[in-house]
């Protein structure tokens, strides 16, 4: 296999001095990230697996360089993870030394492992270290993610080196993306949306990133109008920036569809060493123009992680003409779909089409696959392909149970468009509810609800119910929490926007919805 960063193992005066990677006012060219990497490789030499302190830093990521460069697999750790799943994690991926920042304080969980400090500032002299190991095969473990735990305990999903350079090649095909891209980043370094796509990617294209450290619209709206070609997101932080864009009660936002729904951006700050998605603002509303300005002139918006509310993609379009893109992945299959800038109908909603050297197929509960899409047919979305992983680490069982012969179970459930884009429904464990013989699929009714004006945040679930089997359940953020709006209003609107059976049958009222750091909604916490 050809070397998965040219930019970075070649070099070359070109690369040399190219812009990698820039936190804040700290800087590393290709050159100087390849001698800071460079560095570390022999301390690594004989590792099994190594864990890396995954604060949102240039150590980190000149850590994981390293490891990818010594082939050593590389187990990114959360630094805001409680102690009793950060010692599942390190028990469960056992790594032989931790990789962090000379400043960074290691938890309790980490003391007993050899530490190795990371230095981000390059070394005095090129390639300090002397030659790099030879590449890898395909096959080779390159990463130990472990999963959100949105649904369970977080599982290990083992990746290849195949499967990254076949996912971030993909994304450059779908999205033209470049060596002249500089990305915007506000997510954190433990996950494969922030670490494989806003870090790899970029460095495998020989183009640049940009973090923000921590996420906030006047940074984002700095970062675009100063060279920012692309921003990736998670829905929360679109949510932020529609908020910021169109506020409740101005004439953009009472003009757009979902222009009613009115978050505060200061209800759920986090303090933390992590890249935090749900940092706030100070100020929703402030700069909104200059925002609209710095996100029309990027070339790409693109969110994934969790569906974008369709609301939140029709405040942002209204303000700034543009269309924010959704991709669909999962750590275990990276990416799997994605919408193509500009061509095709919009449709939001989609998540696009199968990336290139995607298989994609949906399968009855009969195990049958669905063969004529019809838009409306739901299904669990199965996929295969050089992009997944290889095993869960250490669960043969949840390995064996999760796959029909090559084909990876998702566990997500989606409808298809004849043109073959894809619709996601919602997870077959949470979001998929069986009442008087429908399924109803969680995401419309949340959809539907947020359209409301009262609501705020909104989450749907299915509960056991005599004479329906399960009924839909509405968890509510109200606007103004002082007045609610009624149960009986909110189950009208939705039964008047969908269809009476979608018609929530409880509504249960929240200060907050419980999420974790990706601000995915803990759907097995509402019901606690
Ligand atoms: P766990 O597997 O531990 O329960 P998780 O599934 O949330 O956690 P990830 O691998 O980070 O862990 O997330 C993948 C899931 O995120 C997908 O299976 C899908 O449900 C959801 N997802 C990703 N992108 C999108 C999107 N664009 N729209 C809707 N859902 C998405
Ligand atoms: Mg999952």
């Amino acid at each position: 296999m050809s070397s998965l960063f040219p930019a970075l193992t070649a070099g070359g005066p070109d690369d040399d001095d190219r812009p990698a990677l820039r936190f804040g006012d700290r800087a590393l060219t290709y050159g100087g990230l390849r001698s800071a990497a460079a560095a570390v490789v022999p301390r690594l030499a004989g590792a099994g697996r190594v864990a890396v302190w995954a604060t949102p830093s240039p150590e980190t990521c000149v850590a994981v360089v390293a490891a990818l460069l010594a082939g050593v697999p590389a187990v990114p750790l959360n630094p805001r993870t409680g102690e009793r799943e950060l010692t599942h994690i390190v028990g469960d991926s056992a790594p032989a030394l931790v990789l962090a920042a000379p400043g960074d304080e290691l938890p309790a969980p980490l003391a007993g492992l050899p530490r190795v400090d990371v230095t981000a500032d390059a070394p005095d002299g090129a390639a300090a270290g002397g030659p790099l190991p030879a590449e890898p095969d395909p096959g080779a473990p390159a990463l130990v993610v472990y999963t959100s735990g949105t649904t369970g305990p977080p599982k290990g999903a083992v990746l290849p080196r195949r499967a990254l350079a076949t996912t971030l090649d993909a994304l450059a095909d779908a999205w033209a993306w470049t060596a002249d891209d500089v990305l915007v980043h506000a997510l954190p370094l433990f996950h494969v949306h922030g670490l494989v796509l806003g870090v790899l990617g970029p460095l495998r294209r020989g183009g640049a990133v940009r973090h923000l450290g921590r996420f906030t619209t006047d940074g984002v709206a700095r970062a675009l109008a100063d060279g920012g070609t692309m921003l990736f997101g998670v829905p929360t932080m679109y949510h932020r920036i529609a908020e910021a864009l169109a506020p409740s009660g101005s004439p953009t936002a009472n003009g757009s569809p979902g222009g009613g729904d009115a978050p505060s951006g200061g209800t759920d700050a986090a303090p933390g060493t992590g890249s935090d998605p749900r940092g706030t603002d100070a100020a929703p509303g402030a700069g909104g123009a200059t925002l609209a300005r710095a996100l029309a002139g990027a070339r790409l918006l693109v969110s994934g992680s969790a569906a974008l509310p369709l609301p939140d993609h029709e405040r942002i379009t209204a303000a700034t003409g543009r269309r924010v893109v959704e991709r669909y992945g999962m750590t275990e299959t990276l990416m799997n779909t994605s919408v193509r800038p500009g061509a095709e109908p919009e449709r939001p909603g989609s998540v696009g089409t199968p990336l290139p050297g995607v298989e994609l197929r949906l399968v009855l509960d009969d195990g049958t696959p669905v063969t004529a899409y019809d838009g409306e047919t739901i299904g669990e979305v199965q996929v295969r392909g050089p992009h997944l992983f290889t095993e869960y680490l250490n669960r043969p069982d949840a390995t064996a149970a999760a796959f029909d012969g090559d084909w990876f179970r998702t566990g997500d459930m989606a409808v298809r468009d004849a043109d073959g884009s894809v619709r996601l429904v919602g997870r077959r464990a949470t979001d998929l509810i069986k009442s008087g013989g429908f399924k109803i699929g969680a995401g419309e009714i949340e959809n539907a609800l947020l359209a409301h004006p009262a609501v705020r945040e909104a989450a749907v679930t299915g509960e056991p119910d005599p004479d329906l089997g399960e009924r839909v359940v509405a968890w509510v953020v109200a606007t103004d929490p002082g007045a609610p709006p009624p149960a009986a209003e909110l189950a009208d609107h939705v039964a008047a926007q969908l269809a009476p059976h979608k018609r929530p049958r409880a509504v249960r009222y929240l200060d907050a919805l419980p999420r974790n750091d990706m601000g995915k909604v803990l759907k097995r916490a509402l019901h606690g």
